[in-house]
């Protein structure tokens, strides 16, 4: 991190950081630029180290904030319509803890409305583009906060992953990105997508910035009951076996893309040069993994977006003329979801409730908690034998804008790979893994057991 000092001001840095801002327009990266207060905030903090006074460990750093991250003075709605006129009354816990050590969030950036995608094409404000090809997508949903990292905009950024929503934008892009152990960072003020499966983690340009950001938002938070007293700081858990697991199943798919396979080849190599031992597991149960989650999430979806009816929060549909058979209350909950929900979080919601619906529900949901429980079981097997697995993010590098958007099966087939990590509630690391030899980045992620965070971060390090 390029912190402000007594050579360094933070005004320059957040000056540099806006700049980057306007010349990366074509990118389409952030949905509110918070440019007087950022500079306020910089003036703010070099006073302090003008007088001698101590700064924090992130003074003056340029931010982004994943716009599903709430804040009370910055728009923040999750790129969806449903959310455009809502202001919230607090601020996000991860926030809070990154401007107490001097953090400067400049704007908030572009995702799929309400963190449901791959590409940050289901945006109501259109796509953010790939930082290495602009007729390619961003990846998703934290798409903008990738391209922002990638191209400098600001030195980190904040996401959401609930099944790959950082790893795989990390990955298009050529950063770094976490996907902490669930419950590790607070998820209070951020807008829940699927709350059996939601993360918070960070995109940085390289792993001992993520190591940083892990230990100042990492921590047990009153207001949000699913957090883990930090264990982040005093982790004593030891690379013990020195083996390194690769999953059979996906390097043998014929989905994967030749370079990723041969990136993810190199990287076991120089594993072994490392003195680490590489073994194949073979997990079979991963193949459900997908269809598992696209029984939970979307059930959980449908639940946790039943909340936006026009009354409570954001946007509320004008057209309320009641009818013989409705009346403007029941007119009020339809047209505002109809037309405050894009087409696929309505899908999600549709599925969600068919799942979860008398009858149907031993069919597909139960069944897909059963198989979520194996696929626990096969992780927890593995780390017996292996100190970590070397997995592919996604089948393929970054594909064209408009390629997948009309096929939600061949989008939602993007998060094979990335989603067992979530189910699980396991944490991983995406790092940059070369680019292919049509320039696109291409990406790994290594997976470790529950509360091993640290220890992925540092064998990202070796290894990159
Ligand atoms: N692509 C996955 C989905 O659309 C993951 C999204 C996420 O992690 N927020 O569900």
């Amino acid at each position: 991190m390029k912190l402000a000092n007594s050579t360094t001001t933070a005004v320059s840095l957040i000056k540099a950081s806006l700049k980057r801002i306007e010349e990366t327009n074509d990118w389409h990266i952030f949905t509110f630029v918070d440019k007087d207060a950022a500079i306020k905030k910089a003036e703010e903090i070099d006073a302090k180290i003008k007088k001698g006074e101590p700064v924090g460990r992130l003074a003056g750093v340029p931010y982004a904030l994943k716009a599903n991250f709430l804040s009370k003075h910055r728009p923040a709605d999750a790129s969806a319509k449903i959310l455009t006129e809502f202001i919230s009354p607090i601020d996000s816990t991860t926030a809070e803890k990154l401007e107490k050590e001097g953090a400067i969030c400049v704007g908030c950036v572009n995702l799929d409305a309400f963190a449901h995608g791959s590409s940050t094409e289901n945006s109501y404000y259109g796509p953010t583009k790939n930082s290495a090809d602009r007729s390619r997508v961003a990846g998703g949903s934290s798409g903008g906060s990738a391209v922002a990292v990638a191209l400098d905009c600001v030195q980190f950024a904040t996401g959401s992953d609930t099944g790959g929503s950082i790893r795989q934008p990390a990955s298009f892009n050529g950063v770094y990105g976490i996907k902490p152990t669930y419950g590790t960072i607070s998820r209070y003020g951020v807008v829940a997508m699927a709350s059996s499966l939601d993360v918070i983690g960070f995109f940085t340009k390289s792993a001992s910035d993520l190591d940083l950001l892990m230990s100042i938002t990492a921590g047990q938070d009153s207001k949000d009951q699913t957090t883990l007293p930090d264990f982040y700081g005093k982790d004593d858990t030891q690379l013990t076996k020195k083996c390194i697991g690769y999953v059979k199943e996906f390097m043998n798919s014929p989905a994967l893309d030749p370079e990723i396979k041969s990136a993810l080849e190199s990287k076991l190599t120089s594993l072994h040069s490392m003195g680490y031992e590489t073994v194949e597991l073979s997990m079979p149960t991963l193949e459900y993994a997908l269809a598992a989650y696209y029984i939970i999430q979307p059930a959980e979806v449908a639940s946790n977006l039943s909340r936006y009816d026009g009354v409570r929060y954001g946007f509320r549909s004008g057209d309320l003329k009641a009818t013989d058979n409705k009346t403007s209350i029941d007119l009020l909950f339809e047209n505002t979801r109809s037309e405050g929900f894009m087409r696929e979080n309505k899908r999600r919601i549709m599925i969600g409730n068919f799942v979860l619906s008398s009858g149907f529900y031993d069919a597909f949901f139960l069944k897909a908690a059963k198989a979520r429980t194996l696929i626990i079981n096969e992780f927890d097997k593995a780390f017996e034998r292996v100190d970590a697995i070397l997995s592919p993010v996604s089948p393929n590098p970054a594909f064209k804008l408009g390629e997948k958007v009309d096929d939600p099966v061949s989008m939602y087939l993007e998060d094979v790979m990335s989603v067992p990590v979530n189910l699980a509630g396991l944490p991983a690391v995406a790092f940059p893994a070369g680019k292919n030899k049509a320039g696109l980045p291409l990406g790994l992620q290594i997976i470790g057991p529950r509360r091993s965070d640290k220890n992925l971060i540092k064998i990202t390090e070796e290894l990159v």
